[in-house]
């Protein structure tokens, strides 16, 4: 039974989870199901009332009981499952310090690092993405699957003892750990401290002295971890860990060698795309008006420094927005789609020059666009770091065919990591400088 006072039940309206009504009438080992009726079952109104400060007592009122009753259970409030993770905690840490320092430069400053390292480790590009996504835990692991309704089971066929999912098929499963086992690294923390991927990376690159070599190394065994799994599930042979490892550092070998040459940058005449500077990313953003459909859309395209997609999105306006007004939500969606991507140091670029101009400060916005480009501004403060760029609309070609593509969707399509197929000819021109 759960100690109302030890643990805290709470967690509706504070971050804290702490019961902070004064004690006065309740003894100290006040159970939670002492505030429950049975019959019928619903909360003790009356002694709720009594007992706690009028905002408790209705979060308390506020959580929905089952029927059944079940025991008082302990349960991490800050994940959605309630298992506790070392990146749930993480998060409700920064939480709890940006609300404690409310009005401050408090922020995800860690997470920011986290994430900036993530793309910076020596690998190539499909294996940092792959390192993204397996972090995000959105690979389709047998665990993932069965939540999506896709499988009935999610458990390991490797080992038949644990939850397939990344933490168990990259660290805990049996077979990872033979194959951890045939790589000279050390780890310094407790192999139970590791529930996730993300705990993984997490521990390698912010607790423990970041070594690129080292992650760049686990990453790629992780990435060849999971092909290997997928071929397996394809009809494939399962290779032995000691072949996984022996191909991982050839992999790796064969990247070095050839990216300690220069690349050649070829020069053109006319207008082009160019990438963002080392460690930043360029948004392109465009609008296109459909006024026969008395709607419009927005194309977002998030690229790094390579070039490389990190995100795209076409989304629709079902309103008839003009020309201006369009590129100018165009914006304002652009940075919000930043936002749910972790995106946080990029330069944002667009066609429309008046537009431009007001982000710029370089001329004051039409009226009509005026309080959403004074919006998108305030937003920018959520980011580290974000400039605006001007670019002429043949520079601009797949955010303009992302805005057009909503012609054929209802709502939005958002990608990850992928190129729409629609584009590949027009990032094809964008990105020949760095192939
Ligand atoms: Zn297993």
């Amino acid at each position: 039974m759960v100690s109302l006072f030890v643990h805290g039940v709470i967690n509706g309206c504070h971050h804290t989870f702490k019961v902070v009504s004064p004690r006065l009438f309740m003894p100290a080992d006040l159970r939670v199901s002492e505030l429950i009726s049975k019959e019928p079952v619903g909360w003790k109104m009356q002694v709720i009332d009594a007992l706690f400060l009028p905002h408790e007592a209705d979060t308390i009122k506020c959580i929905p009981l089952s029927t059944h009753l079940p025991p008082d259970k302990l349960i991490w409030a800050a994940t959605t499952n309630g298992s506790f993770s070392v990146r749930s905690a993480y998060k409700l840490a920064m939480e709890l310090s940006r609300s404690d320092n409310a009005g401050s430069s408090s922020d995800g400053s860690g997470l920011r690092i986290f994430w900036r390292r993530i793309w910076r480790i020596p690998v190539p590009h499909k294996i940092r993405h792959f390192t993204w996504r397996a972090c995000r835990e959105i690979l389709p692991t047998k665990a993932n699957l069965k939540r999506r309704k896709v499988v009935d089971t999610d458990n390991c066929e490797e080992c038949n003892n644990g939850l397939e999912n990344l933490g168990h098929l990259f660290w805990s499963c049996q077979r990872a750990r033979q194959i951890w086992q045939c790589t000279k690294l050390r780890f310094a923390f407790e192999p139970t401290a590791i529930s996730s991927f993300f705990d993984l990376v997490w521990h390698l690159i912010m607790v423990e002295e970041f070594d690129e070599d080292k992650v760049a190394t686990v990453v790629t065994i992780a990435w060849s971890i999971w092909a290997n799994h997928n071929e397996v599930r394809h009809g494939g042979i399962k290779k032995t860990g000691a072949a996984l490892v022996k191909w991982s550092a050839q992999y790796l070998d064969e990247y070095r060698g050839a990216n300690s040459s220069p690349e050649p940058i070829p020069r053109s005449q006319d207008v082009k795309w160019s990438p963002p500077p080392r460690t930043r990313y360029k948004i392109n953003v465009d609008g296109a008006v459909f006024k026969t459909q008395k709607s419009a859309g927005v194309g977002v395209l998030i690229r790094d420094e390579h070039g490389q997609i990190v995100a795209a999105l076409s989304q629709k306006i079902n309103a008839p927005l003009g020309a201006l007004e369009v590129e100018a939500k165009a914006v304002e969606i652009a940075l919000q789609f930043a936002r749910d991507v972790s995106i946080s140091d990029f330069i944002m670029e667009g066609d429309s020059l008046v537009i431009y101009n007001a982000l710029c400060g370089h001329s004051p916005p039409p009226s009509s666009v005026a309080s959403v480009i004074s919006g998108a501004l305030v937003f920018c403060g959520v980011f580290q770091q974000v400039d605006f760029s001007h670019i002429r609309r043949q520079g601009n070609k797949p955010a303009h065919l992302l805005a057009k593509h909503v012609l054929g969707i209802v709502d939005y399509v958002a990608w990850l990591e992928e190129s729409p197929c629609f584009l590949t000819q027009a990032l094809t021109h964008d990105v020949s400088f760095s192939i």
